[in-house]
């Protein structure tokens, strides 16, 4: 429980095929180092990852080469077989919770995190498990991710696997054994910060960042020597105590831009929580900045101001970590446009001529272009029309054009804004083709009503958004409002040198997927309606699909084994898609590691073989309701605040939802029970936290009776829907 929230040209020949298929030949263009270098090793270098375009038949690092395009040359997969894919084998993951790697296959191992910071390793051709590696976070330590304690992947790198862990640890493990070879923590002791993004790795520096915006928590993003864990630099995103000398000379600026003294006090936020990228063309480390502290500027930087450097894009000498350059994309954001979506570096033919550039699909709804070297900005369209927050962005000042009311805090006035806080995109990881031309975006298209709090008041151990969740919900009852909350996602294919939508592929299900792009005209991507799918990148026609038992919000990868081109993907959600049943005995969301290849044959259980809770939603029995309309709607906005980020906005629980649907709950009917894990924390070891030392008991009661009424909500449509 906690607050809302928010809450892929021609077939591959047939002597290519022949060669690869071959064991005995020597090593081909798409799997040299595979042939090269023992089980496990690990033996990324410098001059492997830079070439790592040319070594297709591994997949080196979670966004597959330095560009992070997620494009890979592999073409022995197209559109005239892909039909003929099938499941070569899968593995059960053992957590409950969101599954967000990137398999990372090197040297015959592949390598992916899981819910909860853990480390698994496969043999590729076999499937079988090499190792695993858990370094035990304190389930506790839940409460303090915002969005379900996810992990993005790892880093490989001279032999070993990089990760860092929730709980802020950055682990070095050996790539053959998984045994420790060092851990550093790279955040303070005791604070809010956790780390779900992937490292980034380049000439022997690891690059991390970590979350933690909505807390009290000071962005920063640090380099660490890839050996020994020994940190080398440091960069804060914001300024801190005025009172003392800033760490970075770009700070004495940045501070201009912010007022009142709320923002160092509670640590600012502009926290660096996914995406950095590598470019080896201008040494540049590439990251985005993520929303202020709080989210309702007024609260933040009573007056205005842009409050550099939130929601921005910066650069910075990978060495040195000195400042480059910024570009900040929602200037005074109070939306939660986090800037943290997935980066990509290409060269693109721009109007005037080719560009070496970095982009991104902007949670707020633009698609940004921005020249790689000096940060200049060449494009900023609307890849999602429903947009409104802004009109355009004016291109002589690289400013945005702001929807006068979209102002919440300033003006005081609820108002309904496209998107909401989780974007029109978020952190899952998009796709290019240099081939087609395209990028492949996962859209999902929201709005909320945005309403600052009266009187904020900071929250120690909670969220500290300065917003009103229940606030402005009387503004979808007007006429003409738009449907609320989240209204439609699709894959979207768009051009970013024409700054234009070429179609879009709806999605049976609302939700995000990771997207890959292959040679062989392809993407693929999962979804939530339970599905794998390959789709032709050029028309967005459905080519292939299969089952996944599970929501899928990671990215696949691909690569090769004894001549086949293999995809894997990490599935597993909050929630099971529409009408499937749990059938993994260790995972109630039916997590596994999915890996297809041509005329693969192995088969998904069809039903539970080991004991465990009966997820099917077939009746519904709550409790009467005994309590008063003051209670639950007290309970209500307690909901909001403390439960809906992972239950769901009104107790549905959506696919932005991470923990189990409430209203079904065998504990609604007693208060003694339902306090055990509420007030607690029996389930703590399971993720659920104990808020017992953050709300009073009436609190928690007026929770419970809200949930019995979301309950006899349901009760009451399954009943209608019985007598139709
Ligand atoms: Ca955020």
């Amino acid at each position: 429980m906690r607050a809302y929230l928010m809450t892929l040209a021609a077939a591959a020949s047939a002597l290519t095929l022949g060669l690869v298929a071959c064991s005995n030949n020597p090593p081909t263009s798409t799997e040299p180092a595979q042939a090269a270098n023992a089980l496990g090793a690990a033996a990324v270098t410098q001059e492997r990852l830079l070439k790592a375009d040319s070594e297709p038949g591994s997949w080196l690092a979670v966004g597959g080469t330095y560009d992070e395009q997620r494009f890979s040359k592999l073409e022995a997969l197209n559109e005239t077989n892909v039909a003929n894919l099938g499941l070569a084998w899968y593995s059960d993951i053992d957590t409950e919770r969101g599954q967000e790697s990137t398999p990372v296959v090197v040297d015959g191992v592949m390598y992916l995190t899981t819910a909860w910071s853990m480390v698994k390793a496969y043999d590729i051709k076999t499937g079988g498990k090499l190792w695993e590696y858990d370094p035990k976070v304190n389930r506790d330590k839940g409460s303090d991710a915002c969005c379900d304690v996810v992990n993005r992947g790892v880093a490989a790198w001279n032999g070993k696997i990089i990760f860092g862990s929730l709980d802020g640890r950055l682990i070095s493990l050996d790539g053959k054994t998984g045994k420790e070879v060092w851990s550093v923590k790279t955040v303070p002791e005791g604070t809010h910060h956790t780390i779900t993004g992937a490292p980034r790795i380049a000439n022997g520096k690891i690059f991390i960042g970590n979350g933690g915006a909505e807390y009290d928590i000071r962005g920063n993003i640090a380099a660490f020597d890839a050996e020994t864990g020994k940190k080398l630099w440091n960069w804060f995103a914001v300024p801190g105590d005025p009172s003392k000398p800033y760490e970075q000379p770009e700070l004495v600026e940045a501070a201009k831009t912010w007022k009142g003294d709320q923002y160092w006090k509670l640590g600012g936020g502009a926290t660096i929580w996914d995406t950095i990228v590598y470019d080896p063309k201008t040494n540049l480390v590439f990251f985005g900045t993520g929303n202020g502290l709080s989210w309702a500027q007024e609260a933040r930087s009573p007056g205005g101001g842009d409050n550099l450097y939130v929601s921005s894009i910066v650069a910075l000498d990978a060495d040195t970590g000195k400042y480059a350059w910024h570009y900040q994309e929602t200037p005074g954001d109070e939306w939660d446009y986090d800037n943290t979506n997935p980066l990509m570096i290409a060269d693109l033919p721009m109007k005037d001529g080719k560009k070496h550039v970095v982009m991104q699909a902007s949670k707020n709804g633009f698609y940004y272009i921005l020249d790689a070297k000096s940060g200049k900005l060449l494009s900023a369209e609307k890849y999602v029309p429903e947009t409104n927050w802004a009109t355009h962005i004016d291109m002589a000042t690289g400013r945005p054009v702001e929807n006068p009311d979209a102002r919440y805090s300033k003006s005081g006035k609820p108002v309904i804004i496209w998107p909401a806080a989780l974007g029109m995109h978020n952190w899952h990881p998009m796709a290019y083709s240099p081939e087609t031309g395209y990028v492949y975006i996962p859209v999902t298209v929201s709005n909320a009503a945005y309403d600052a709090l009266d009187n904020f008041v900071y929250n120690p151990n909670g969220w500290n958004t300065g917003t009103d969740f229940a606030g402005g919900a009387s503004l979808y009852t007007k006429p003409g409002a738009p449907p609320r909350g989240n209204v439609t996602s699709y894959i979207l294919a768009w051009d970013p040198v024409k700054a234009k939508e070429v179609w879009r592929i709806p999605n049976k299900e609302y939700g995000a997927s990771g997207l890959l792009a292959t040679s062989g005209n392809l993407i693929f991507s999962g979804n939530h309606n339970g599905e794998f799918a390959a789709y032709d990148s050029r028309t967005g026609k459905e080519l292939w699909t299969a089952p996944t038992q599970a929501r899928v919000v990671a990215a696949p990868s691909t690569y090769m084994v004894d001549g086949q081109q293999q995809v894997a993907i990490l599935v597993g959600a909050r929630g099971l898609p529409p009408g499937q049943t749990r059938t993994v005995g260790v995972s109630a969301n039916n997590s596994r590691i999915l890996v297809f290849r041509p005329g693969g044959s192995a088969m998904l259980p069809t039903a539970l073989v080991a004991a465990a809770t009966p997820s099917g939603k077939v009746t519904i029995s709550p409790p009467l309701q005994t309590a008063n309309n003051e209670t639950v709607a007290a309970g209500e906005q307690a909901f909001a605040a403390n439960c809906a980020v992972c239950h769901g906005v009104t107790a549905v629980p959506g696919a932005g939802a991470t923990a189990p649907d409430l209203r079904y709950s065998s504990l609604l009917p007693f208060k003694a029970q339902f306090n055990g894990p509420v007030r607690a924390g029996e389930r703590a070891t399971r993720g659920m936290p104990g808020f017992g030392n953050m709300l009073n008991e009436e609190t928690t009661d007026a929770i419970l009776a809200y949930i019995i009424k979301r309950a006899n909500d349901e009760k009451a449509l399954q009943e209608a829907a019985a007598k139709q």
